[in-house]
């Protein structure tokens, strides 16, 4: 791909150019007045899995709560945190962007709750993993342009978007599978996304966690990277009230964080004598990464938030209810795939001339993932609740 890019003159040598990209699935001309890693962030923003992260949940159901993050805000979290790092490295912007804004298209409703309860029903057909189906999403259930199905993106996003998967799943996706097969890196852009994604939700977790009650500040306190920015606020601002030195301490956290990404990768990009893309996709080990230091106390925090936050019973009690809802649908489905709407039955139907049964369940799967945490509420509502057995639901 030859493109005039204003943008590219700025890069390091070992970033991603968007002029020399690997390219596009289908062939198309050069976007105007924008480059190519562009017109992919613009795709992403435009899709109907981008506008329908607003109703998923990260780890608190939607409905709990209008301050909570959801997939949205966290997507948009972050590609501030992506993009800053990029900016710092001269690396490419956009590319980061438009991965992180595209990484959690393929989540199920109601967050992991949701992917595990899928993934257990989908055992024995394929398996359901979020991240690969958001590579689903874009290279083939957004179905609006005219000459092919998907977003067709370029290879470098779709690349970011595919963080990791299984050798036995690699060997299906082509181009961007290989890399698992050869036991390669992605570009760094992508690297640095995959930890800006750690970044924002180890950090907005502990918010959402204080703000619905289920952590406090005093147990915070027995997590060294808190604790260490929490006595700096204190001392800084005594008598602060409790929600603006929460908000004082994680807005530190991202900070340190983001600082010791960027040092420590800095050193490794010179001690690797990078000089392009390909020195970075050759590495052994992957070069963007933390300190030795800052990955012991984000081990500590991760292990904090397990214990205290995602398997508080109230979570589980959330999280309960939640598999329930996405293993009832899929078993009703599966059961009598005509009570699916008709544009997913056809989906479900094209897959079934393909790959048989599994194809099937495969649509339904599709068909579940795509849905937004107060969707599938309604239709499990639909389907199993008898006061809705009138016949003005026969419109729905
Ligand atoms: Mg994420």
């Amino acid at each position: 791909m030859d493109s005039p890019s204003s943008y590219s003159g700025h890069l390091v040598s070992y970033a991603c150019n968007d002029t020399q990209s690997i390219g596009r699935r289908f062939d198309e001309q050069h976007p105007t007045y924008r480059n190519e890693y562009q017109r992919d962030r613009d795709r992403i923003i435009h899709s109907a899995a981008f506008r329908r992260l607003e109703y998923k949940t990260q780890v608190f159901v939607n409905h709990e709560g209008d301050l909570f993050r959801t997939r949205l805000t966290h997507s948009l979290e972050v590609a501030q945190i992506a993009r800053s790092i990029a900016r710092e490295l001269r690396l490419h912007e956009d590319l980061t962007e438009a991965i992180a804004l595209a990484h959690d298209l393929g989540h199920t409703p109601f967050g992991h709750a949701g992917q595990t309860a899928l993934n257990n029903c989908m055992k024995n057909l394929g398996g359901f993993e979020h991240n690969i189906q958001s590579l689903r999403v874009i290279d083939k259930l957004e179905q609006k342009y005219a000459d092919f199905n998907g977003l067709n993106l370029t290879f470098e996003t779709r690349e970011g978007i595919l963080k990791h998967c299984s050798i036995i799943i690699a060997k299906d996706l082509g181009d961007v599978g290989q890399r698992f097969l050869d036991k390669k890196q992605a570009s760094l852009e992508a690297q640095l996304t995959d930890l800006s994604d750690e970044t924002a939700y180890n950090n907005h977790d502990i918010d959402d966690g204080l703000r619905y009650g289920l952590i406090t500040i005093s147990d915070l306190l027995k997590v060294e990277l808190f604790r260490t920015q929490h006595d700096i606020v204190t001392k800084t601002y005594p008598g602060l009230d409790d929600k603006k030195l929460i908000h004082e301490v994680i807005r530190r956290m991202i900070n340190v964080m983001v600082v010791d990404l960027i040092d420590t990768s800095r050193d490794n990009i010179a001690n690797a004598r990078l000089k392009n893309v390909n020195d970075v996709r050759n590495q052994k080990q992957k070069i963007m990464a933390f300190s030795e230091d800052m990955d012991q106390k984000k081990l500590e925090l991760k292990q904090f938030l397990r214990r205290n936050l995602y398997q508080h019973y109230r979570v589980h009690r959330m999280t309960k209810k939640a598999a329930n809802v996405i293993k009832s649908l899929f078993d009703a489905f599966i059961e009598d795939p005509n009570i699916l709407p008709t544009e997913a039955l056809e989906h479900c139907n094209l897959l079934k001339e393909k790959h048989g049964d599994k194809g099937v369940a495969r649509g339904i799967a599709d068909y579940i993932a795509g849905m937004t945490d107060r969707y599938a509420i309604i239709e499990y509502e639909r389907i199993f609740n008898p006061r809705q057995l009138s016949f003005a639901n026969l419109t729905t």
